[in-house]
């Protein structure tokens, strides 16, 4: 609440009146001067005017409001009012604000596709384990549901994984001193037991790079880290594991990282690209944490039995599909979420959300009847959770055609409500976008831009490739709770968070296509380099084998 003018100031008025650009003469013998009751009402009013803060004067006094006077005659500086024209902005929105794209927006937010969507998807197909038979069904799936929708083409783009695998039921078993069964999960790609089982003595190690370095005296062993294994250096984690394969090793226990003995088990060594060359499972937090206390008491034996399986080289197919553009067709906005999922649950936030948004952005584009300038391409990736496969297989395939992507849309965080985007290392795309995504997206609450560079999802090849990407930033409070966890199920979707990220994709994936010049240049490599080193990226982007500068 502002404060009340000083004695200089005019005659006494009510001061709601005031507030609210009205003056009343102190004595003059008004209705409300008749009736208390109403003055106070009245007074009331005004004073919740003026607690909303648009009445604060901000532009010239419009017809209808004379110029105030002060008592001595002489005329007041007129306030500056905030009108209905300022509100409602130029008549001629600018140009990425195009009716087109807010009737997508409103599309997707008022009887849209994407929760219904994302039913279809978790509760026909569930876990999609990249390779899978489900996870084929829901590819043939996405592939008839963009051709319902009416795009211009729709195809599957396959590339090859060095094997499938099929997740099977893993028993270990404490046999000595005591018996105990514990809770233990198969990890991806990695081979069962000569045999189908082993019988072992545990071994507790530091880390795997501190029992490569003793690995001959651990021949025959089962190996027990000291804790999760985090490590971002994937080369010296491989040349460890090969290390202790070669020196015959029996297996590597791992430890799961959530309570109650949940299963995660996503980490996988080489996951489909790279066979793990020896078994290796996962234990639950707190059989880890027994069996540990137990085999610091003295000589544990367990034995392991593992029924999953590898099946063998095996091609895995992208959705693509697309919608051509009016003017420069060739140029294109590519709009991607992954269709694979972990194996625990149905994969609803990770990434079942973001398919649903792709698809939903697709259907509300058709059904608008309206082109953007550039086309856009819609992409459903395979292979995401064992290393970006199918977004990393696209850039190869398409390598001679990456100057026509004007940009590249992802969302894959979860489901939560939308915040921003990420736009990983691009400062010249941070400084110069600001303006147009308030305009854009603070509607949607999704107006926060970050620089700061993550290769965690699909768009990261094509960030390493130059092209400015732009990935979905949702809250995710909520979603560590679910992520990689079987309870990643659609009761766990708020719709109108869904649907709220589903009109930023489309929002974005139009503007972007439809804007007179590009969003930003492609970056040469050297000038990818220099971002991701002033990101503090560049070392571990190296370390994974994602980047050589
Ligand atoms: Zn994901």
């Amino acid at each position: 609440m502002r404060p009340l003018r000083d004695a200089a100031g005019p005659a006494p008025v009510d001061s709601g009146a005031r507030e609210a650009g009205r003056e009343l003469p102190r004595f003059a013998p008004t209705l409300p001067f008749y009736f208390p009751g109403l003055t106070s009402l009245l007074g009331f009013a005004a004073l919740l005017a003026s607690f909303a803060g648009n009445v604060a004067p901000l532009g010239a006094a419009p017809e209808g409001h004379p110029a105030r006077l002060v008592a001595n005659g002489a005329p007041e500086p007129a306030p500056r009012w905030l009108s209905a024209a300022s509100l409602l902005g130029p008549k001629r929105p600018a140009p990425e604000i195009a009716p087109s794209v807010q009737a997508l927006a409103g599309a997707t937010l008022v009887g849209g596709h994407a929760y219904g969507f994302l039913r279809e998807l978790t509760e026909n197909y569930g876990p999609r384990l990249t390779g899978s038979p489900t996870h084929a069904g829901a590819a043939r799936w996405a592939l008839a549901t963009f051709r319902t929708i009416g795009v211009d083409d729709a195809r599957l783009e396959e590339f090859d994984l060095k094997s499938g695998w099929v997740r099977g039921a893993v028993t270990l078993r404490v046999v000595d001193p005591v018996e105990r069964q514990l809770s233990a999960q198969a990890l991806g790609w990695a081979p069962t037991p000569p045999g189908g089982s082993l019988r072992a003595e545990v071994v507790l190690v530091e880390n795997l790079t501190e029992a490569a370095a003793r690995a001959e005296e651990l021949a025959g062993k089962a190996l027990l880290p000291a804790r999760a294994d985090t490590t971002r250096d994937l080369a010296g984690r491989k040349r460890a594991i090969e290390a202790l394969s070669k020196a015959g090793v029996a297996a590597l226990l791992s430890r799961g990282r959530r309570q109650n003995n949940a299963a995660n088990a996503r980490a996988c060594y080489g996951c489909g690209d790279l066979i793990a060359p020896l078994p290796m499972v996962e234990l639950g937090l707190e059989d880890a944490s027994w069996l540990e206390g137990r085999v610091k008491a003295g000589p544990v034996t367990i034995d392991l039995a593992n029924a999953s399986r590898l099946t063998g080289p095996t091609r895995v197919p992208n959705v693509v599909a697309e919608v051509r553009g009016r003017e420069r067709p060739d140029e294109y906005v590519l709009v991607g979420a992954h269709l694979d999922s972990w194996d625990f649950a149905t994969g609803a936030q990770d990434d079942g959300a973001g398919v649903a948004q792709v698809l939903e952005a697709a259907r509300a584009v058709v059904a608008s009847g309206e082109r953007p300038r550039r086309s856009i391409r819609f992409a459903l990736w395979a292979g995401e959770e064992q290393g970006l496969y199918g977004s990393r297989a696209y850039v190869k395939a398409h390598a001679g055609e990456l100057d026509r992507v004007a940009a590249v849309v992802n969302a894959d965080h979860g489901a939560g409500a939308p915040k921003g985007w990420w736009l990983d290392a691009r400062p010249d795309l941070l400084e110069r976008l600001g303006p147009l995504a308030r305009r854009l997206f603070a509607g949607l609450g999704a107006a926060d831009l970050k620089d700061e560079f993550h290769c965690d999802t699909d768009h990261c090849p094509f960030a390493l490739a130059g092209i400015p990407t732009f990935n979905l930033d949702v809250n995710d409070e909520a979603y560590d709770d679910v992520h990689h966890a079987a309870n990643d199920t659609l009761d766990e979707v708020n719709e109108r968070d869904l649907a709220a990220g589903a009109a930023c994709v489309v929002t974005a994936a139009y503007a972007l296509a439809d804007l007179p010049g590009r969003v930003g240049p492609r970056l040469s490599h050297a000038e990818v380099t220099e971002n991701l080193k002033a990101s503090g990226a560049l070392d571990d982007l190296i370390a994974e084998g994602l980047y050589a500068p």
